[in-house]
């Protein structure tokens, strides 16, 4: 990594207050790596500045791919996924005491499908977080 590319990485992962800017996992704390997630994916034309980049587990930025949209339902519309740039991840996310997370929006719930947050190893890596106080 270049100089340059370490001080950009740091900036991203300092304002996502070292979270997961879709999970909401602590860097720290994760059983995965963090990667500079590109919200909009350069094969869209996303860009690489920090406006187009995300704190992002490798679960998260496996998950997603360079996908900006899925559908609900079969035949359903296209929605967009949470973008932690311009949204902010309370008016999408809510989570529940046994670990499970609510979709309050279309994109939330979007988001929680295509990115599996809702996968038995996330809920048990949740609630040890929310055991700790450390969650959401
Ligand atoms: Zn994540």
């Amino acid at each position: 990594m270049s100089g340059t590319k370490k001080q950009l990485r740091k900036l991203v992962a300092i304002r996502a207050g070292g979270r997961c800017e879709y999970c909401r996992v602590l860097e720290y704390l994760s059983n995965f790596e963090f990667h500079t997630e590109h919200i909009t994916g350069l094969q869209h034309g996303g860009s690489s500045l920090s406006e187009n980049l995300a704190l992002s587990c490798s679960w998260c930025n496996w998950k997603k791919g360079p996908n900006i949209a899925t559908i609900l339902i079969t035949g359903g519309e296209l929605i967009p996924l949470f973008n932690p740039r311009t949204q902010n991840w309370f008016d999408h996310f809510e989570v529940e005491a046994n670990g499970w997370l609510l979709g309050k929006t279309s994109i939330g719930k979007a988001t929680i499908k295509l990115l599996e947050l809702n996968h038995a190893e996330r809920i048990q890596e949740r609630v040890e977080m929310m055991r700790g106080g450390f969650y959401p």
